[in-house]
Protein backbone atom coordinates (compact mmCIF):
# COMPACT_ATOMS: atom_id res chain seq x y z
CA UNK A 1 0.00 0.00 0.00
CA UNK A 2 1.07 3.82 -0.84
CA UNK A 3 0.96 6.59 1.27
CA UNK A 4 -1.96 8.75 0.73
CA UNK A 5 0.10 11.94 0.81
CA UNK A 6 3.25 11.43 -0.79
CA UNK A 7 2.44 8.30 -2.56
CA UNK A 8 5.89 6.14 -0.88
CA UNK A 9 5.24 2.71 0.14
CA UNK A 10 3.62 2.54 3.87
CA UNK A 11 5.77 0.56 6.63
CA UNK A 12 2.91 -1.71 8.60
CA UNK A 13 3.61 -1.54 12.40
CA UNK A 14 1.95 -3.63 15.01
CA UNK A 15 0.48 -1.64 17.76
CA UNK A 16 -1.25 -2.55 21.30
CA UNK A 17 -4.90 -1.33 21.92
CA UNK A 18 -6.46 -0.55 24.46
CA UNK A 19 -8.59 -3.44 24.82
CA UNK A 20 -5.53 -5.79 24.89
CA UNK A 21 -5.45 -6.31 21.11
CA UNK A 22 -2.67 -6.58 18.60
CA UNK A 23 -3.66 -4.54 15.56
CA UNK A 24 -1.82 -3.02 12.65
CA UNK A 25 -1.58 0.37 11.29
CA UNK A 26 0.04 1.81 8.11
CA UNK A 27 2.95 4.38 8.77
CA UNK A 28 5.08 6.62 6.09
CA UNK A 29 8.50 6.81 7.08
CA UNK A 30 8.57 9.16 4.64
CA UNK A 31 6.47 11.94 5.43
CA UNK A 32 5.35 10.76 8.98
CA UNK A 33 1.80 10.29 7.93
CA UNK A 34 -0.41 7.45 9.69
CA UNK A 35 -3.27 5.38 8.10
CA UNK A 36 -5.76 3.26 10.57
CA UNK A 37 -8.24 1.31 9.68
CA UNK A 38 -11.32 2.72 11.00
CA UNK A 39 -12.30 3.21 14.27
CA UNK A 40 -8.77 1.92 15.50
CA UNK A 41 -7.96 5.82 16.61
CA UNK A 42 -10.66 5.35 19.75
CA UNK A 43 -8.71 1.64 20.71
CA UNK A 44 -5.27 3.08 21.27
CA UNK A 45 -3.82 5.10 24.36
CA UNK A 46 -2.32 8.80 24.06
CA UNK A 47 0.88 7.10 24.63
CA UNK A 48 0.54 4.80 21.64
CA UNK A 49 -0.21 7.66 19.74
CA UNK A 50 2.89 9.75 21.26
CA UNK A 51 5.42 7.12 20.33
CA UNK A 52 3.42 6.52 16.71
CA UNK A 53 3.36 10.47 15.74
CA UNK A 54 7.10 10.45 16.78
CA UNK A 55 8.86 8.90 13.79
CA UNK A 56 10.87 11.36 12.35
CA UNK A 57 10.05 12.29 8.55
CA UNK A 58 12.97 11.01 6.37
CA UNK A 59 12.42 13.94 3.68
CA UNK A 60 9.29 16.15 2.26
CA UNK A 61 7.95 14.84 -1.09
CA UNK A 62 6.09 16.49 -3.29
CA UNK A 63 2.40 16.45 -1.49
CA UNK A 64 -0.16 15.25 -3.16
CA UNK A 65 -3.22 17.89 -3.75
CA UNK A 66 -5.31 14.77 -3.10
CA UNK A 67 -5.53 12.71 0.04
CA UNK A 68 -6.09 8.96 -1.74
CA UNK A 69 -7.32 6.28 0.19
CA UNK A 70 -4.52 3.59 0.36
CA UNK A 71 -7.04 1.30 -0.57
CA UNK A 72 -9.73 1.96 -2.78
CA UNK A 73 -8.18 5.42 -4.52
CA UNK A 74 -10.88 6.79 -3.75
CA UNK A 75 -10.29 11.08 -2.15
CA UNK A 76 -10.18 10.62 1.21
CA UNK A 77 -12.23 13.95 2.59
CA UNK A 78 -10.80 16.06 5.45
CA UNK A 79 -13.40 15.87 8.38
CA UNK A 80 -14.26 19.49 8.91
CA UNK A 81 -16.76 19.14 11.96
CA UNK A 82 -16.28 22.54 13.21
CA UNK A 83 -16.59 21.91 16.77
CA UNK A 84 -15.86 17.86 16.52
CA UNK A 85 -12.08 18.72 16.22
CA UNK A 86 -9.44 21.44 16.93
CA UNK A 87 -8.64 23.56 13.64
CA UNK A 88 -5.35 22.48 13.96
CA UNK A 89 -6.29 18.59 13.40
CA UNK A 90 -6.46 17.42 10.08
CA UNK A 91 -7.99 13.65 9.75
CA UNK A 92 -8.55 12.60 5.95
CA UNK A 93 -11.67 9.27 5.80
CA UNK A 94 -11.90 7.36 2.87
CA UNK A 95 -15.94 7.79 2.24
CA UNK A 96 -16.24 3.67 1.75
CA UNK A 97 -15.47 3.27 5.49
CA UNK A 98 -11.40 2.18 5.23
CA UNK A 99 -10.10 4.18 7.35
CA UNK A 100 -8.28 7.57 8.47
CA UNK A 101 -5.40 9.18 7.22
CA UNK A 102 -3.38 11.74 9.93
CA UNK A 103 -0.63 13.37 8.28
CA UNK A 104 2.07 13.93 10.59
CA UNK A 105 1.62 15.19 13.88
CA UNK A 106 -2.13 15.00 13.77
CA UNK A 107 -2.97 11.98 15.12
CA UNK A 108 -1.06 12.95 18.34
CA UNK A 109 -3.45 16.34 18.75
CA UNK A 110 -6.04 13.77 18.11
CA UNK A 111 -6.31 12.04 20.80
CA UNK A 112 -5.00 14.52 23.03
CA UNK A 113 -8.14 16.63 21.76
CA UNK A 114 -10.63 13.27 22.18
CA UNK A 115 -8.97 12.76 25.73
CA UNK A 116 -9.68 16.25 27.08
CA UNK A 117 -13.54 15.99 25.58
CA UNK A 118 -13.85 12.46 27.17
CA UNK A 119 -12.82 13.56 30.70
CA UNK A 120 -14.42 16.67 30.00
CA UNK A 121 -17.96 14.99 29.59
CA UNK A 122 -17.30 12.25 32.57
CA UNK A 123 -16.16 15.50 35.15
CA UNK A 124 -19.50 17.64 33.99
CA UNK A 125 -21.80 14.99 32.37
CA UNK A 126 -23.55 17.45 29.97
CA UNK A 127 -25.45 16.46 27.16
CA UNK A 128 -24.95 13.99 24.33
CA UNK A 129 -25.54 17.07 21.93
CA UNK A 130 -22.81 19.46 23.41
CA UNK A 131 -20.61 16.55 24.71
CA UNK A 132 -20.33 14.81 21.13
CA UNK A 133 -20.23 18.03 18.85
CA UNK A 134 -16.93 17.98 20.07
CA UNK A 135 -16.32 14.42 18.67
CA UNK A 136 -16.01 12.99 15.31
CA UNK A 137 -19.48 11.39 14.88
CA UNK A 138 -18.35 7.71 13.48
CA UNK A 139 -15.91 7.11 16.04
CA UNK A 140 -17.01 4.88 19.09
CA UNK A 141 -15.46 6.02 22.67
CA UNK A 142 -14.80 3.90 25.10
CA UNK A 143 -14.33 5.41 28.80
CA UNK A 144 -13.06 4.08 31.84
CA UNK A 145 -14.81 3.05 34.94
CA UNK A 146 -15.39 6.98 36.36
CA UNK A 147 -16.18 7.88 39.52
CA UNK A 148 -19.69 10.04 39.08
CA UNK A 149 -21.50 10.21 42.60
CA UNK A 150 -24.76 9.24 41.31
CA UNK A 151 -26.36 6.13 42.73
CA UNK A 152 -28.24 3.00 41.30
CA UNK A 153 -30.96 1.14 43.23
CA UNK A 154 -31.54 -2.95 42.98
CA UNK A 155 -35.19 -2.97 42.24
CA UNK A 156 -35.73 -7.00 42.43
CA UNK A 157 -35.83 -6.17 46.49
CA UNK A 158 -38.95 -4.31 48.04
CA UNK A 159 -35.97 -2.85 50.67
CA UNK A 160 -34.30 -0.28 48.48
CA UNK A 161 -30.76 -1.04 48.27
CA UNK A 162 -28.25 2.07 47.61
CA UNK A 163 -24.94 1.44 45.79
CA UNK A 164 -22.84 3.55 44.30
CA UNK A 165 -22.98 3.44 40.55
CA UNK A 166 -19.29 4.26 40.32
CA UNK A 167 -18.94 0.27 41.85
CA UNK A 168 -20.23 -0.85 39.00
CA UNK A 169 -20.81 1.10 35.83
CA UNK A 170 -19.05 3.99 34.07
CA UNK A 171 -21.29 7.00 32.74
CA UNK A 172 -22.38 5.88 29.37
CA UNK A 173 -21.45 7.83 26.11
CA UNK A 174 -23.34 7.95 23.42
CA UNK A 175 -22.22 8.32 19.85
CA UNK A 176 -24.60 9.40 17.19
CA UNK A 177 -23.97 7.53 13.55
CA UNK A 178 -26.36 9.20 11.94
CA UNK A 179 -29.66 11.43 12.99
CA UNK A 180 -30.89 8.04 13.37
CA UNK A 181 -28.23 5.69 14.90
CA UNK A 182 -26.70 5.71 17.79
CA UNK A 183 -24.15 3.82 19.94
CA UNK A 184 -24.38 3.58 23.57
CA UNK A 185 -21.30 2.00 25.38
CA UNK A 186 -20.26 1.72 28.85
CA UNK A 187 -18.07 -0.20 31.32
CA UNK A 188 -18.05 -2.24 34.37
CA UNK A 189 -15.58 -3.09 36.82
CA UNK A 190 -16.78 -6.50 36.94
CA UNK A 191 -17.56 -8.67 34.23
CA UNK A 192 -21.73 -8.47 34.20
CA UNK A 193 -24.46 -9.17 31.55
CA UNK A 194 -26.27 -5.59 30.63
CA UNK A 195 -29.40 -4.60 29.20
CA UNK A 196 -30.78 -1.11 28.15
CA UNK A 197 -34.49 -0.57 28.52
CA UNK A 198 -35.71 2.71 27.15
CA UNK A 199 -38.37 4.26 29.16
CA UNK A 200 -38.99 7.76 26.86
CA UNK A 201 -38.88 8.32 22.80
CA UNK A 202 -39.35 4.70 22.60
CA UNK A 203 -40.51 1.89 24.41
CA UNK A 204 -37.97 -1.30 23.40
CA UNK A 205 -35.43 -3.55 25.77
CA UNK A 206 -32.31 -4.39 24.26
CA UNK A 207 -29.98 -7.01 25.72
CA UNK A 208 -26.30 -5.22 25.69
CA UNK A 209 -24.26 -8.21 26.69
CA UNK A 210 -25.79 -11.95 26.90
CA UNK A 211 -22.66 -13.17 28.23
CA UNK A 212 -20.88 -11.17 31.41
CA UNK A 213 -18.31 -8.70 30.21
CA UNK A 214 -16.70 -5.41 31.08
CA UNK A 215 -17.03 -3.62 27.87
CA UNK A 216 -20.84 -3.32 27.17
CA UNK A 217 -21.74 -1.41 23.51
CA UNK A 218 -25.11 -1.25 21.86
CA UNK A 219 -26.24 0.10 18.32
CA UNK A 220 -29.09 1.47 18.18
CA UNK A 221 -30.93 1.89 15.16
CA UNK A 222 -34.67 3.07 13.51
CA UNK A 223 -34.37 6.10 16.06
CA UNK A 224 -36.41 9.39 14.86
CA UNK A 225 -34.27 12.70 14.31
CA UNK A 226 -34.26 15.49 16.60
CA UNK A 227 -35.63 13.79 19.61
CA UNK A 228 -34.95 13.28 23.16
CA UNK A 229 -34.84 9.94 24.84
CA UNK A 230 -34.51 8.22 27.95
CA UNK A 231 -33.24 4.88 29.14
CA UNK A 232 -31.72 3.50 31.86
CA UNK A 233 -28.93 0.59 32.20
CA UNK A 234 -29.79 -2.95 34.06
CA UNK A 235 -26.81 -4.92 35.44
CA UNK A 236 -27.05 -8.44 36.68
CA UNK A 237 -24.41 -9.20 38.69
CA UNK A 238 -24.81 -13.11 40.52
CA UNK A 239 -28.28 -12.60 39.37
CA UNK A 240 -29.39 -9.71 41.27
CA UNK A 241 -31.05 -7.26 38.65
CA UNK A 242 -29.63 -3.45 39.40
CA UNK A 243 -31.17 -0.67 37.50
CA UNK A 244 -29.53 2.64 37.06
CA UNK A 245 -30.91 6.01 36.96
CA UNK A 246 -31.82 7.53 33.74
CA UNK A 247 -29.72 8.84 31.04
CA UNK A 248 -31.23 11.16 28.41
CA UNK A 249 -29.53 11.83 24.46
CA UNK A 250 -30.67 13.52 21.93
CA UNK A 251 -30.65 12.32 18.31
CA UNK A 252 -28.93 15.21 15.92
ZN1 LIG B 1 3.83 9.69 3.15
ZN1 LIG C 1 -10.96 3.32 0.77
Amino acid sequence: MTCPQCNETLNLLAINTTDGKEKNIYECLDCGGHFLENYLVNFISTETAHNIDSVLPKKHNQLRSEIKCPHCGQIMFAIQDDEGIPKTVTVYNCPNSHGDFFPKGDLLYFKKAQDAKVNYHKLWGIPLKTAFAVIIPLFILFTSVTVLPSLIREVNNSKETRIKASELTSTPLVTPLSDTEVLISFSTSNQVTTKIIFVSGVNKTYTVSETPDTNHILQVKGLAPSTSYKYIIVIDPLGKNIQTGQYTFSTP
